[in-house]
């Protein structure tokens, strides 16, 4: 299934409660001289400000997206449309109803 990237507000890009948007893989590190060393998680990552990823435009576009991070291309939230055992979604979805309104959407589609 495709993710609504074309209809979502990068949500992906936005974490409420965390200080960093995206950890590094150990290879891709010295890329981004923007990164830092997170204790917490024990990684290089790409901190966030005011809730939203450092790179994230004004128009919740990514400005980096051509050289963006590992994780960030991986990324996929339909992979958390229920994918628990019960039946639940990811936090991510649980967190944003709205997105598993454009995923139930797309499945439409
Ligand atoms: S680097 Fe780009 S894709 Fe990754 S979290 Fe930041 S804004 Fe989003």
């Amino acid at each position: 299934m495709e993710p609504p990237c074309d209809a979502c507000t990068a949500i992906c890009c936005k974490f409420r409660g965390y200080d960093y948007s995206v950890i590094l893989e150990p290879e891709e590190a010295d890329a981004f001289p923007e990164a830092v060393r997170s204790l917490a998680e024990n990684a290089m990552v790409i901190p966030s400000r005011e809730g939203k990823c450092i790179f994230l435009d004004p128009n919740d576009k990514c400005s980096i997206y051509e050289r963006r991070p590992i994780r960030c291309q991986q990324f996929n939230c339909t992979v958390g449309y229920r994918c628990k055992p019960d039946g639940r979604h990811s936090f991510l979805l649980e967190d944003y109803p709205k997105l598993v309104e454009l995923i139930e959407l797309r499945l439409k589609s």
